[in-house]
């Protein structure tokens, strides 16, 4: 039977970059275990690198937004409205910086090493202003981040057409997050999976985790279609079903659960825009082949993963607001996935207390791209024994307990509407 010291549970962005990340030093058996279920966040995300963006309430912060402002519309505020932008802790914030500031070195490692291209693309990230209700928005989270203003570029309506031609002449200018790039979301996966590939990891594609093997208090082996693989460690990074693989392995509760979130992409079209979007309505990117990719919807509706045409229609009028030659285009294809939520919107890393073997790796819910170079890291760094690169106090599963040690997180974004 084989053995290993690592098994990864779940091979999305998260368990590929653990994989990829453990596997660097080549002196570990690592084995991932991956069965695509339908939703798989991975494959439905927009491959935003949006640390500003999505610490600050932008990206798809801005359905929320938009419910919000319409609310004071149609209440007949005339005066400034109380809008505050959500903005993520600290830690979140410090986090999603430094594990963008990797991709750089990371794509040319993962380029040269192993010859596999995620696409990283240098793009910024331009909140689109239309009226006064964006413009006040704008101004309230530039006002929330005053140690970071370096990263913040306002553009006037004329420098916004300069920059992005194709943007409608209704927008009245831009705020600008200039450090906040993308990737293609599928490549990245990809890229880990196969370098790890590469480094001797063992991948079992295709394959359900059917239960997990515990002694006492230690987790001992995974149980899978192909049978059982003994380890010394496993990981749990099983996306939004994350929480029954916690539960296997530790007989306690894990507050991860789906997120839906649907996403239209066109047809390939030929360069319309220089950078990324995002609006009070969506977000807009166009991909590296040519599609140009919409979203998103923040939906609480358990594991479906239907696409319904009135989110649709909202998503694409967004859209054809901000850039009215998609009008004549073809939508391609829309689907939705699955994001890992966590009560708190941040990711749940490390052990649980009194239990040995087994570390999560989870909840990543709308940044798990993003935060997927720094997730490795960390994971490695924990599986070592090493000291971690952050304090991951604020990241761990302990938050949720009481001081008797008892769950007491509901399963729900604690800011949905
Ligand atoms: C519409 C949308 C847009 C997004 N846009 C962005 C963005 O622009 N930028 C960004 O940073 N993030 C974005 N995200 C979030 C990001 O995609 C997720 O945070 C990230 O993909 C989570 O990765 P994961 O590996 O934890 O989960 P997943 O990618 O869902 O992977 C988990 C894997 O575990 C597998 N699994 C589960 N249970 C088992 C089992 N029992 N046995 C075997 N395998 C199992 C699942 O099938 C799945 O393949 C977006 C998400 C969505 C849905």
């Amino acid at each position: 039977m084989k053995t290993y010291d690592v098994v990864i549970c779940g091979g999305g962005v998260i368990g590929a970059s653990v994989a990829y990340f453990l596997s660097r030093q080549k002196d570990l058996k690592i084995a991932v275990v991956d069965y695509k279920y339908p939703g798989n966040a991975s494959r439905a995300s927009a491959g935003g690198l949006w640390a500003m963006g999505e610490s600050t309430g932008l990206g798809c912060g801005v359905i929320l937004f938009k419910t919000l402002s319409k609310q004071m519309r149609e209440s007949g505020a005339t005066d400034a409205p109380e809008l505050n932008p959500h903005i993520m802790p600290e830690p979140f914030f410090n986090m999603s910086m430094m594990s963008n500031a990797m991709y750089p070195a990371l794509y040319d490692e993962l380029l040269e090493n192993h010859g596999v291209d995620f696409k990283f693309e240098r793009t910024g990230l331009k909140f689109v202003l239309f009226d006064q209700y964006d413009r006040l928005y704008a101004e309230h989270i530039a006002a929330a981040i005053p140690d970071r203003q370096a990263h913040v570029r306002w553009l006037s309506q004329a420098e916004l057409h300069d920059e992005e031609p194709n943007v409608s002449r209704d927008a009245v200018g831009a705020m600008e997050f200039d450090c906040d790039h993308q990737i293609n979301p599928y490549r990245l996966n990809e890229a880990y999976l196969e370098a790890a590939r590469q480094n001797g990891v063992e991948l079992y594609l295709n394959t359900k985790v059917t239960g997990i093997e515990r002694h006492g208090n230690r987790v001992t082996a995974v149980k899978t279609e192909q049978g059982v693989l003994p380890c010394q460690m496993m990981i749990n990074a099983a996306g939004a079903w994350a929480e029954t693989i916690s539960q296997w392995a530790t007989g306690y509760a894990l507050p991860v659960f789906p997120v839906k979130g649907q996403v239209i992409i066109t047809e390939k079209l030929p360069k319309l825009l220089n950078g990324c979007l995002t609006t009070s309505d969506c977000y807009i990117a166009q991909k590296d082949n040519g599609e140009i990719l919409i979203g998103s919807t923040t939906e609480e509706r358990g594991f479906d993963t239907s696409n319904d045409v009135k989110y649709i229609k909202q998503l694409a009028q967004g859209a054809m607001k901000s850039i009215p030659a998609l009008r004549d285009m073809n939508i391609k294809r829309c689907w939705a996935g699955l994001r890992p939520g966590s009560p708190d919107e941040l990711p749940i890393l490390g052990p649980v207390p009194g239990i040995e073997g087994y570390l999560n790796a989870c909840g990543h819910f709308r940044t798990g791209m993003l935060t997927s170079a720094i997730t490795g890291q960390l994971l490695d760094e924990l599986v070592r024994a090493m000291p971690t690169t952050i304090d991951i106090e604020p990241f761990a599963y302990e938050r949720f307990l009481n001081e008797d040690g008892i769950m007491i997180a509901e399963h729900k974004l604690a800011h949905s509407l």
